[in-house]
């Protein structure tokens, strides 16, 4: 059996290597190193993709993310409400910004942001909320674009875990997650699952004013050469990355599937299990599996883990501290946030290897020598 990994993106790479080489070589010998074709292409099929107006694509999805708060004019003290159970890239934005962090509870069932709790987050300074469609599975925007409309707030979907995954509204209505909100973000980070072979990011929009904007933004401020009209930054998706997004974007759907297969194998054989939850996934979602990630239920995670890696199986806890326990946040008057559904699924969750090459006889064993642990005990 092929020795396991979190992700397998060297196979993947040799399965698509000769479109991939041919894809970097035409960019080498056009000598577009900044924009230039593959970049508009890029943007153009990812724009079509997801099904947005405007797609502006950029340097990383931390740039994303911050670029569209840039965009919006919030305000230094304004709040922006988001889960506390994510990556630190969706918060830390929000503070680099000097804007403030209101960091709400999450569904135990979804691992997305709680409606409920974003209402009651709600003050007259809040401005923003930023719902993650964490490993892969879509937060219930419908809700949530029903309270941003109430309140007139923005909605900056954070889609770095979730290009491809299908929303279903009430009225039958399918939107790609990422198109949903004011702005959609997405990442192309390696590991994500579109990803690149370095960085690359995307920021998405409906609304033309605001795909000007964050353009602008992304771009020194600038519409016309060295006319600078507000402070931006400089982000850019690299063109020989944008070739090989080319290369793999048309091939998201079936890499997509490929993880849900790989989830699907997994969930069979954990059923019925009293000590692991599987992955749950709502009925106004699809699941595109960025990762698969089980909670545990009476058992002792750091021994689950040591077994694991004992026994050759990678797995890993995302994320072992919830942002409002990060020390980067201790000056944001955080000290009374409990939030007691975030702190219980920090302590349970564990991420079993997830990605496309994963063969049959390696799900086979990660999954049986998983369910011996109990024995093995
Ligand atoms: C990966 C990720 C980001 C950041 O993307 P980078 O390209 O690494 O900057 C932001 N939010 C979430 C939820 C992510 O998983």
């Amino acid at each position: 059996m092929k020795a396991l990994q979190m992700v397998d993106t060297k196979t993947q790479y040799l399965k698509i290597k000769e479109e991939v080489d041919a894809a970097i070589h035409e960019v080498l010998d056009s000598a577009a190193y900044i924009g230039g074709k593959a970049v508009q292409e890029f943007g153009n099929a990812l724009n079509a993709y997801i099904g947005s107006k405007f797609t502006i694509t950029c340097a990383n999805g931390t740039d994303a993310l911050q670029i569209a708060m840039m965009a919006l004019d919030l305000q230094p003290g304004d709040e922006v409400i988001t889960p506390s159970f994510t990556y630190i890239a969706t918060t830390e934005v929000v503070a680099l910004l000097r804007l403030k962090p209101v960091f709400v509870e999450v569904d135990k069932k979804t691992f997305c942001i709680d409606p409920e709790a974003i209402r009651k987050a709600i003050t007259p300074k809040t401005k923003a909320i930023v719902p993650v469609h964490l490993y892969g599975h879509a937060a219930p925007m419908e809700e949530i674009m029903a309270i941003a409309k109430e309140y007139n707030l923005f909605v900056i979907e954070d889609n770095a875990q979730a290009i491809g995954c299908d929303y279903t509204f009430s009225d039958g209505t399918v939107k790609k997650t990422g198109s949903i909100g004011h702005i959609g973000c997405t990442s192309f980070y390696p590991s994500k699952n579109l990803g690149a072979y370095g960085d690359g990011g995307a920021i998405f929009t409906n609304d033309e004013a605001l795909a000007e904007k964050i353009r602008m933004t992304a771009n020194h401020g600038q519409k016309v050469r060295y006319l600078h009209d507000l402070v931006g930054c400089n982000s850019r998706l690299d063109a020989i990355q944008a070739a090989i997004l080319n290369v793999k974007l048309k091939r998201l759907d079936s890499y997509n599937s490929a993880r849900q297969s790989a989830a699907a194998y997994y969930t069979k054989a954990f059923e019925g299990i009293d000590w692991i939850t599987t992955p749950y996934t709502a009925p106004y979602s699809t699941h595109v599996h960025h990762q698969y990630t089980l909670v545990l239920n009476g058992v002792n995670r750091d021994e689950l883990s040591a077994y694991l890696t004992s026994k050759g199986i990678p797995n890993m806890i995302y994320y072992p501290v919830p942002g409002h326990k990060q020390k980067m946040f201790s000056n944001f008057g955080l000290n009374d946030v409990d939030l007691p559904i975030t702190d219980w699924l920090t302590e349970r969750v564990i991420s079993l290897p997830i990605h496309t090459e994963l063969e049959q006889e390696q799900l086979a064993f990660i999954s049986s020598e998983l369910l011996k642990f109990k024995q093995a005990k």
